[in-house]
C-alpha cells in the first residue's frame, strides 16, 4: 500500500493547474505537484498532439517522483473562435485605435493594426455596433463596419493582446455546435495519453456529452467526462447536462461573456449546488488569481473569490493563465493551498439530511447516504471506502462533512479520478483474494501503520461482497481501532 505522501490531510478542496510554457521550466512541475496540485489540465486549444503527449509523460514522471496520485484533464478546444497569431506574439493596444480582424485563411501575422481570424464566417455574424470581447473580456472592440473580409473595429480599452486569444460577442450568439471534428480527433489523443478526465468545451446539452463519452469509450478510454458550462444554452439544459456528465466546470471566462458578468455569482452557486445534489464533482475555474500572472501576491478580492468558491462547496479550484503562462506559477499554487485551508476553517459542514436526495437509485449511493448519516450522528474519525471505480467515494463526498474519506482502490485510474473529489484521499490498496471482512480489517491496520488512524479512532468502512465489481458496495462496518491497529467492534456508542 502506498500512502498519500502529503503528511497533512488538512486541505480538503482540490487544486487544478493548467500546464503551459511557464510549467515547462526545469523543476517547475515537480515543485507544483509537491506544493499540492491534484489534477493538471492540458489545454488542447494550444499546442499539437505531440506536445500534449510530452507534457502528459512529464506529469506521470513527476507524480511518480513526488509519490502522489495526480489526474490529467484533457480539455478539448470546442467551437471557440480565436484570433490567429501576431508577428511578435503580443501587441499593446490603446483605447480609440482602429484594429481590424481579417477573416482570411492566408492573413499575414498580426500587428497593432490587425490580426487574422480563423472563422471566415465571422463577417456574416457580426454587425456595426456589436461589442467583441477578446481574452475573456480583457480587451474590448466595437465593430464599426464590415469591409469585405475585414471587420473594422475601434479599441475600447488599453491592454495587451497575444496569440490565439478567444473571441466572443457580448451577449453570445457566435458559438457553433459543440463537438468539432477536431475535438472528435483529439478525444483519441486524450485516450492515448490515458487522461482521467476529458472536458467538453461549450457543450449545449446531454447529447453533446453522450457523444463525447461514446467516442472515448470506442477508444477504450474510461475517462470521466466533464461538462464545461460556459454558454447560455448550457444553463437552460443544466440538469440534463449534469446527469450526462461525471463532473462539471463552472467555466466563468466564457460564461461571463455569454450571459453577462453580473449573472456569474448566482450561477456559480447554482451550478455547484445542482452538481452536488445530482451526485457529481464540480470545479470552479478562470481568473481566480488572475493578478498573479504578473504579481507574486493575490489581490484581496481574489483571496475572497477562491475562499467563497470553497464556501459555496466546490470540489476544486482551477488555475489557468496563472500557472500556464504567468510569472509566479508556484506562488499561485501556494496561495490557493493557503486560501483553501483558511476557507475550510470557515466552512460550515452541510449535512442536512432533511434535504438530502430521497430517490436513491444505486446501492452504493444508499450505503453512502447511510454512512454519512451515521458519521454525523455518532462521530467518526474517518470513512474508509474500499472502491473499484471511485464511485462510492464520490457519493460519500457529495455531502460536505468534516470527516476525511480514504478512497482505497487497486486501480490507478480510480485513484486519480478520486484526486479531484473534495474530502477524498486516494490510497493504493489491493484486497483481491481476501474476504471483505478480512480486507476491511487489513485496510484499517495499514492505515494505522501509516499514521493515518490512531488507537481509539472510530471508522466506518464501506465495501462490496465482490471487490472486483463496479458499483457493488453494499456493506458498511462500524469499527474502532484497537491496540496495534487491530480492528474491534463497537459496543456502547
Ligand atoms: P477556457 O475555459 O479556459 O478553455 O476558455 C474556461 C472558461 O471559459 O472559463
Ligand atoms: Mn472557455
Amino acid at each position: 500500500m502506498t500512502t498519500p505522501a502529503r503528511s497533512d490531510h488538512r486541505r480538503r478542496t482540490k487544486i487544478l493547474a493548467t500546464l503551459g510554457p511557464a510549467t515547462d521550466a526545469p523543476g517547475m512541475l515537480d515543485a507544483l505537484l509537491q506544493a499540492g496540485v491534484d489534477v493538471v489540465r492540458l489545454n488542447f486549444s494550444h499546442g499539437d498532439p505531440s506536445a500534449q503527449v510530452a507534457r502528459a509523460q512529464a506529469v506521470r514522471a513527476a507524480a511518480e517522483r513526488a509519490g502522489v496520485e495526480v489526474g490529467i484533464l484533457a480539455d478539448l478546444p470546442g467551437p471557440k473562435l480565436r484570433i490567429e497569431r501576431f508577428a511578435q506574439g503580443r501587441v499593446q493596444l490603446h483605447a480609440g485605435d482602429r484594429f481590424d480582424l481579417v477573416a482570411s485563411s492566408d492573413a499575414a501575422p498580426g500587428n497593432e493594426h490587425e490580426v487574422g481570424i480563423s472563422y471566415l464566417g465571422l463577417v456574416d455574424d457580426v454587425r456595426a455596433g456589436d461589442t467583441l470581447l477578446l481574452d475573456d473580456g480583457l480587451m474590448q472592440l466595437r465593430v464599426d463596419r464590415i469591409d469585405g473580409a475585414r471587420i473594422v473595429t475601434t479599441v475600447l480599452n488599453d491592454g495587451a493582446l497575444s496569440d490565439r486569444k478567444g473571441l466572443n460577442r457580448l451577449g453570445g450568439g457566435l458559438s457553433l455546435g459543440a463537438l468539432t471534428d477536431k475535438d472528435r480527433e483529439l478525444i483519441g489523443v486524450a485516450a492515448q495519453i490515458g487522461a482521467e478526465f476529458i472536458a467538453v468545451s461549450f457543450c449545449r446539452n446531454a447529447a453533446d456529452m453522450e457523444e463525447a463519452r461514446a467516442i472515448a469509450r470506442s477508444h477504450g478510454c474510461d475517462a470521466a467526462l466533464m461538462a464545461k458550462v460556459e454558454r447560455a444554452e448550457a444553463i437552460e439544459n443544466l440538469a440534463e447536462i449534469i446527469d450526462a456528465s461525471d463532473a462539471v466546470m463552472v467555466a466563468r471566462g466564457d460564461l461571463g461573456v455569454e450571459i453577462g458578468d453580473a449573472e456569474l455569482p448566482g450561477l456559480q452557486k447554482k451550478i455547484i449546488r445542482e452538481s452536488l445534489a445530482r451526485g457529481k464533482v464540480v470545479i470552479t475555474a478562470t481568473q481566480m488569481l488572475q493578478s498573479m500572472v504578473d504579481s507574486p501576491i493575490p489581490t484581496r478580492a481574489e483571496v475572497l473569490d477562491v475562499a467563497n468558491a470553497v464556501i459555496d462547496g466546490t470540489d476544486a479550484v482551477m488555475l489557468s493563465q496563472e500557472s500556464a503562462a504567468g510569472k509566479y506559477p508556484l506562488k499561485a499554487v501556494e496561495a490557493m493551498v493557503r486560501i483553501c485551508i483558511g476557507a475550510e476553517r470557515q466552512f460550515e459542514p452541510d449535512t442536512n439530511f432533511e434535504q438530502a436526495q430521497r430517490d436513491l437509485q444505486h446501492t452504493d449511493q444508499a450505503i453512502a447516504m447511510a454512512t454519512m448519516f451515521l458519521s454525523e450522528h455518532i462521530g467518526v474519525r474517518a470513512i474508509v471506502a474500499m472502491t473499484e471505480s471511485g464511485g462510492t467515494a464520490r457519493y460519500l463526498s457529495r455531502f460536505r462533512s468534516n470527516v476525511p474519506i480514504f478512497g482505497l482502490s487497486r486501480h490507478v485510474g480510480a485513484r486519480r479520478r478520486m484526486a479531484l473529489m473534495r474530502d477524498v484521499f486516494p490510497i493504493d490498496f489491493d484486497s483481491r483474494g481476501l474476504a471483505t471482512r478480512e480486507a476491511a480489517r487489513d485496510a484499517m491496520k495499514q492505515l494505522f501503520d501509516h499514521g493515518l488512524l490512531a488507537e481509539g479512532d472510530r471508522v466506518i468502512i464501506t465495501s462490496g461482497d465482490h471487490m472486483e465489481q463496479h458499483g457493488a458496495t453494499n456493506t458498511l462496518r462500524l469499527l474502532q481501532v484497537g491496540s496495534a491497529g487491530k480492528a474491534e467492534g463497537l459496543g456502547e456508542l
